[in-house]
């Protein structure tokens, strides 16, 4: 990235789960990152597909601009009130909420089929997906589990995704991209196209795929070496090192580059 490239970025966009993550702890150095990068100006805004009862304690707590959930489902942000804060929530006019007799039939299936997968115990934290959990807690499956279990749903008529942790799944025409595209525009007035070399987004994992696609300044941390073969479009730039530390390491270069 050259310095013309870094002085014009305005939103910085990252997954969470192993990009800021490490070992499913938000590491010192990952944090700071986030504080350093917010109070350089950027926008700061976090593309996940955890649920949206942590995006309402990300949206308030952390030093963020807004927090995308579920894989785009739903966007939450703060915006200062009359005398207070308010949390403000948009939800994707195509999200069908997770009680779907679609998303049941998937549920049973994939829990009957894969041995040792199980329902994510942050699912009742959820709104609009089925978070099928093979990696989060033990046993950690092998990733063709994952595709088989994502193989099963899009069998099924719904959307998946395999994050690092998690299959996701869920109905309704939407993902990380279309989602971050609709809030960068309404919330902040960015122009795609004219505006896509204004964006910096950080990833790991296939679920992140769209975005490595869309945004040319993308970068992956270390460990989306992994998924090699599961990924056609894999961005242009990749850290040095793994998860939180790959994350420090992508802001760090992009604030030096800018004269921080
Ligand atoms: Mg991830």
């Amino acid at each position: 990235m050259t310095s013309e490239e870094a002085a014009g970025v305005r939103y910085v966009l990252m997954d969470i789960d192993d990009t800021i993550t490490t070992e499913g702890k938000l590491s010192a150095a990952a944090y700071d990152t986030l504080w350093r990068l917010h109070e350089e100006g950027l926008k700061v805004v976090p593309v996940t597909g955890r649920p949206a009862g942590w995006c309402d304690l990300i949206a308030r707590e952390w030093p963020v601009d807004g927090v995308i959930g579920e894989n785009g489902a739903l966007v939450f942000w703060e915006e200062p009130g009359k005398g207070g804060r308010a949390l403000r929530r948009y939800f994707h006019p195509g999200a069908v909420p997770n009680d779907h007799s679609v998303l049941l039939r998937i549920k049973e299936r994939a829990l009957a089929e894969v041995p040792g997968l199980r329902v994510a115990k942050d699912q009742f934290a959820r709104l609009f997906d089925l978070a099928l959990d093979f990696a989060e807690e033990e046993p950690v499956l092998p990733l063709d589990q994952a595709r088989r279990v994502r193989d099963i749903a899009l069998e099924e008529g719904a959307r998946a995704k395999v994050s690092s942790i998690h299959v996701n799944v869920w109905m309704g025409d939407y993902d990380k991209l279309s989602m971050a595209e609709w809030f960068l525009a309404d919330r902040f007035g960015w122009r795609p196209g004219a505006g896509d070399r204004e964006v910096v987004f950080a990833g790991d994992s296939p679920n992140d795929e769209p975005m490595f696609a869309r945004f040319p300044l993308a970068c992956g941390v270390a460990n989306i070496r992994r998924y090699e073969g599961l990924i056609r479009h894999t961005p242009l730039f990749a850290a040095s090192k793994e998860s939180g530390e790959g994350f420090a390491e992508i802001g760090a270069a992009l604030l030096e580059k800018r004269g921080c």
